[in-house]
Protein backbone atom coordinates (compact mmCIF):
# COMPACT_ATOMS: atom_id res chain seq x y z
CA UNK A 1 0.00 0.00 0.00
CA UNK A 2 1.64 3.77 -1.00
CA UNK A 3 1.15 6.36 1.50
CA UNK A 4 -0.41 9.10 -0.35
CA UNK A 5 1.61 12.20 -1.01
CA UNK A 6 -0.11 15.98 -1.48
CA UNK A 7 2.33 18.45 -2.87
CA UNK A 8 1.91 22.31 -3.22
CA UNK A 9 3.69 23.94 -6.04
CA UNK A 10 3.59 27.69 -4.91
CA UNK A 11 5.96 28.60 -8.03
CA UNK A 12 7.58 31.86 -7.78
CA UNK A 13 4.39 33.27 -5.86
CA UNK A 14 3.76 34.52 -2.49
CA UNK A 15 5.82 37.32 -0.26
CA UNK A 16 7.38 36.17 3.16
CA UNK A 17 4.36 37.25 4.65
CA UNK A 18 2.00 35.73 2.44
CA UNK A 19 3.85 32.39 2.78
CA UNK A 20 4.31 32.42 6.68
CA UNK A 21 0.73 33.61 7.51
CA UNK A 22 0.14 30.50 4.95
CA UNK A 23 1.95 28.10 7.17
CA UNK A 24 0.18 29.35 9.93
CA UNK A 25 -3.04 29.13 8.57
CA UNK A 26 -2.38 26.03 6.88
CA UNK A 27 -0.87 24.48 10.23
CA UNK A 28 -4.48 24.31 12.01
CA UNK A 29 -5.71 22.78 9.19
CA UNK A 30 -3.25 19.57 9.09
CA UNK A 31 -4.98 17.17 11.60
CA UNK A 32 -4.04 14.10 9.64
CA UNK A 33 -1.06 12.04 9.66
CA UNK A 34 -1.62 9.20 7.27
CA UNK A 35 -0.38 11.14 4.24
CA UNK A 36 2.53 13.23 3.37
CA UNK A 37 1.72 16.69 3.17
CA UNK A 38 4.60 19.01 1.40
CA UNK A 39 4.82 22.30 0.42
CA UNK A 40 7.44 24.20 -2.35
CA UNK A 41 8.34 27.31 -2.51
CA UNK A 42 10.94 29.93 -3.60
CA UNK A 43 14.09 29.11 -2.43
CA UNK A 44 14.29 32.63 -0.47
CA UNK A 45 10.90 31.66 1.28
CA UNK A 46 12.01 28.83 2.43
CA UNK A 47 13.92 29.54 6.16
CA UNK A 48 10.66 31.87 6.90
CA UNK A 49 8.29 29.12 6.54
CA UNK A 50 10.44 26.75 8.07
CA UNK A 51 10.96 28.97 11.21
CA UNK A 52 6.72 29.20 11.22
CA UNK A 53 5.71 25.91 10.95
CA UNK A 54 5.35 23.97 14.19
CA UNK A 55 3.08 21.00 12.62
CA UNK A 56 5.16 17.59 12.28
CA UNK A 57 2.80 16.25 9.69
CA UNK A 58 3.65 19.02 6.79
CA UNK A 59 6.73 19.17 5.01
CA UNK A 60 9.20 21.96 3.08
CA UNK A 61 10.36 21.89 -0.19
CA UNK A 62 12.83 23.67 -2.56
CA UNK A 63 11.80 23.72 -6.08
CA UNK A 64 14.98 23.00 -7.91
CA UNK A 65 18.49 22.31 -6.50
CA UNK A 66 21.82 22.53 -8.30
CA UNK A 67 24.57 19.49 -8.91
CA UNK A 68 27.28 21.41 -7.21
CA UNK A 69 27.05 21.61 -3.15
CA UNK A 70 28.45 24.93 -3.54
CA UNK A 71 30.60 27.23 -5.64
CA UNK A 72 30.45 29.70 -8.75
CA UNK A 73 26.82 29.04 -9.85
CA UNK A 74 25.14 32.26 -9.83
CA UNK A 75 21.50 32.14 -8.92
CA UNK A 76 21.23 28.30 -8.00
CA UNK A 77 19.86 26.68 -5.05
CA UNK A 78 22.07 24.47 -3.43
CA UNK A 79 20.84 21.38 -1.93
CA UNK A 80 23.78 21.53 1.18
CA UNK A 81 22.04 24.35 2.05
CA UNK A 82 18.22 23.50 1.71
CA UNK A 83 19.23 20.22 3.99
CA UNK A 84 20.87 22.56 6.31
CA UNK A 85 17.51 24.59 6.70
CA UNK A 86 16.22 21.35 8.12
CA UNK A 87 14.41 21.11 4.66
CA UNK A 88 13.76 17.08 3.57
CA UNK A 89 12.61 17.85 0.00
CA UNK A 90 12.92 18.56 -3.73
CA UNK A 91 11.27 19.31 -6.97
CA UNK A 92 13.06 18.65 -10.07
CA UNK A 93 12.14 18.36 -13.30
CA UNK A 94 9.38 20.57 -13.57
CA UNK A 95 8.56 21.66 -16.82
CA UNK A 96 9.03 25.30 -16.49
CA UNK A 97 12.48 24.14 -15.22
CA UNK A 98 12.68 22.55 -18.35
CA UNK A 99 10.89 25.18 -19.96
CA UNK A 100 12.29 28.30 -19.19
CA UNK A 101 15.49 27.45 -17.39
CA UNK A 102 16.71 24.83 -19.78
CA UNK A 103 16.92 22.62 -17.73
CA UNK A 104 17.54 18.97 -19.39
CA UNK A 105 17.21 15.41 -18.69
CA UNK A 106 21.01 15.32 -18.34
CA UNK A 107 21.29 18.16 -16.21
CA UNK A 108 18.14 16.63 -13.98
CA UNK A 109 19.98 13.46 -13.64
CA UNK A 110 23.04 15.62 -12.23
CA UNK A 111 20.96 17.29 -9.92
CA UNK A 112 19.00 14.12 -9.19
CA UNK A 113 22.49 12.78 -7.84
CA UNK A 114 23.18 15.64 -5.82
CA UNK A 115 19.98 15.92 -3.74
CA UNK A 116 20.51 12.30 -2.75
CA UNK A 117 24.12 13.04 -1.99
CA UNK A 118 22.77 15.51 0.48
CA UNK A 119 20.07 13.29 1.27
CA UNK A 120 16.60 14.98 0.10
CA UNK A 121 13.73 13.65 -1.08
CA UNK A 122 13.00 13.83 -4.69
CA UNK A 123 9.99 14.64 -6.55
CA UNK A 124 10.41 14.51 -9.74
CA UNK A 125 8.55 15.64 -12.81
CA UNK A 126 8.20 13.94 -16.00
CA UNK A 127 4.99 15.23 -18.87
CA UNK A 128 4.14 15.56 -22.45
CA UNK A 129 3.32 18.53 -24.57
CA UNK A 130 -0.44 18.90 -26.48
CA UNK A 131 1.47 18.19 -29.45
CA UNK A 132 3.42 15.34 -28.21
CA UNK A 133 0.14 13.52 -26.89
CA UNK A 134 -1.64 14.60 -30.50
CA UNK A 135 0.90 12.81 -32.17
CA UNK A 136 0.97 9.42 -29.84
CA UNK A 137 4.24 10.23 -28.28
CA UNK A 138 3.58 10.18 -24.57
CA UNK A 139 5.16 7.30 -23.79
CA UNK A 140 8.02 7.50 -25.48
CA UNK A 141 9.06 11.38 -24.08
CA UNK A 142 7.88 9.86 -20.90
CA UNK A 143 10.27 7.08 -21.09
CA UNK A 144 13.25 8.94 -22.23
CA UNK A 145 12.38 11.36 -19.08
CA UNK A 146 12.56 8.60 -16.92
CA UNK A 147 15.75 6.60 -18.41
CA UNK A 148 18.09 9.82 -19.19
CA UNK A 149 17.04 11.65 -16.12
CA UNK A 150 17.20 8.45 -13.46
CA UNK A 151 19.79 7.61 -15.00
CA UNK A 152 22.33 5.18 -12.63
CA UNK A 153 19.88 5.90 -9.91
CA UNK A 154 20.11 2.58 -7.82
CA UNK A 155 17.05 0.60 -6.39
CA UNK A 156 18.05 1.66 -2.84
CA UNK A 157 18.11 5.54 -3.53
CA UNK A 158 14.55 5.03 -5.69
CA UNK A 159 13.24 4.92 -1.93
CA UNK A 160 13.54 8.42 -1.73
CA UNK A 161 12.17 9.29 -5.05
CA UNK A 162 8.81 9.88 -6.27
CA UNK A 163 7.88 10.59 -9.97
CA UNK A 164 4.97 13.23 -10.70
CA UNK A 165 3.50 13.09 -14.45
CA UNK A 166 2.36 16.11 -15.10
CA UNK A 167 1.13 16.54 -18.97
CA UNK A 168 2.24 20.26 -19.68
CA UNK A 169 -1.29 21.08 -21.57
CA UNK A 170 -2.76 20.67 -18.17
CA UNK A 171 -0.61 22.53 -16.13
CA UNK A 172 -2.09 26.21 -15.48
CA UNK A 173 -4.61 25.59 -18.06
CA UNK A 174 -7.51 24.39 -15.90
CA UNK A 175 -7.66 21.27 -18.22
CA UNK A 176 -6.94 18.27 -16.20
CA UNK A 177 -6.37 14.91 -18.16
CA UNK A 178 -9.33 12.64 -17.33
CA UNK A 179 -9.25 10.07 -14.50
CA UNK A 180 -8.51 7.33 -17.26
CA UNK A 181 -5.95 9.24 -19.44
CA UNK A 182 -4.37 10.09 -16.06
CA UNK A 183 -4.36 6.07 -14.48
CA UNK A 184 -3.65 4.77 -18.42
CA UNK A 185 -0.70 7.27 -18.85
CA UNK A 186 0.47 6.29 -14.75
CA UNK A 187 -0.17 2.41 -15.11
CA UNK A 188 2.31 2.58 -18.30
CA UNK A 189 5.25 4.64 -15.90
CA UNK A 190 4.88 1.83 -13.76
CA UNK A 191 5.75 -0.64 -15.90
CA UNK A 192 8.60 1.57 -17.53
CA UNK A 193 10.30 2.08 -13.86
CA UNK A 194 9.62 -2.06 -13.36
CA UNK A 195 11.97 -2.03 -16.46
CA UNK A 196 14.02 0.58 -15.68
CA UNK A 197 14.24 -1.01 -11.99
CA UNK A 198 12.41 -4.14 -10.96
CA UNK A 199 8.79 -4.77 -10.12
CA UNK A 200 8.62 -4.11 -6.35
CA UNK A 201 10.55 -0.92 -6.95
CA UNK A 202 7.70 0.14 -9.24
CA UNK A 203 5.35 -1.32 -7.23
CA UNK A 204 6.44 0.84 -4.32
CA UNK A 205 7.25 4.12 -6.11
CA UNK A 206 4.49 7.19 -5.21
CA UNK A 207 3.35 8.37 -8.88
CA UNK A 208 1.74 12.02 -8.23
CA UNK A 209 -0.71 12.96 -11.06
CA UNK A 210 -0.03 17.27 -12.10
CA UNK A 211 -2.08 19.44 -13.78
CA UNK A 212 -5.21 21.54 -12.94
CA UNK A 213 -5.98 19.42 -9.46
CA UNK A 214 -8.28 21.25 -7.75
CA UNK A 215 -10.72 20.31 -4.98
CA UNK A 216 -13.83 19.23 -7.32
CA UNK A 217 -11.37 16.64 -9.54
CA UNK A 218 -9.42 15.20 -6.60
CA UNK A 219 -11.05 12.46 -5.29
CA UNK A 220 -12.12 11.41 -8.89
CA UNK A 221 -8.25 10.93 -9.49
CA UNK A 222 -7.29 9.87 -6.56
CA UNK A 223 -9.40 7.04 -7.08
CA UNK A 224 -7.36 5.73 -9.59
CA UNK A 225 -5.04 2.54 -9.20
CA UNK A 226 -2.25 4.23 -10.32
CA UNK A 227 -2.71 7.80 -8.64
CA UNK A 228 -0.74 7.84 -4.96
CA UNK A 229 -0.70 11.99 -4.82
CA UNK A 230 -1.36 14.82 -6.53
CA UNK A 231 1.34 18.04 -7.25
CA UNK A 232 -0.98 20.98 -7.28
CA UNK A 233 -0.35 24.54 -8.37
CA UNK A 234 -2.84 27.50 -8.62
CA UNK A 235 -5.35 25.68 -6.17
CA UNK A 236 -2.25 25.13 -3.15
CA UNK A 237 -2.70 29.08 -2.89
CA UNK A 238 -4.83 29.07 -0.45
CA UNK A 239 -4.81 27.39 2.25
CA UNK A 240 -8.52 26.88 2.44
CA UNK A 241 -8.52 25.19 -0.86
CA UNK A 242 -5.45 23.20 -0.54
CA UNK A 243 -6.84 21.50 2.59
CA UNK A 244 -9.65 20.02 0.99
CA UNK A 245 -7.20 18.63 -1.73
CA UNK A 246 -4.83 16.95 1.22
CA UNK A 247 -8.41 15.55 2.84
CA UNK A 248 -9.64 14.60 -0.66
C1 LIG B 1 2.30 22.59 -11.12
O1 LIG B 1 2.71 23.71 -10.94
O2 LIG B 1 3.05 21.62 -10.96
C2 LIG B 1 0.90 22.42 -11.51
C3 LIG B 1 0.45 21.21 -11.72
O3 LIG B 1 0.13 23.57 -11.63
P1 LIG B 1 -1.48 23.66 -11.72
O4 LIG B 1 -2.02 22.79 -10.61
O5 LIG B 1 -1.78 25.10 -11.53
O6 LIG B 1 -1.88 23.12 -13.05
Amino acid sequence: MRRPMMAANFKMNKTVKEATNYIKEFSKLVDIDDRDVIIGASSILLYAMKQELNNKNIELSSQNVHWEDSGAFTGETSAKVVKDLGINYTILGHSERRQYFCDTNETLNKRVKNALKNNLQIIFCIGETLEERESNKTLDKVSTQLNEGLLDITIEEMKNISIAYEPIWAIGTGVTASPKQAQDTHEAIREILGKLFDKNTAEATRILYGGSVKPTNVKELMSQKDIDGALVGGASLTPESFIQIVKF
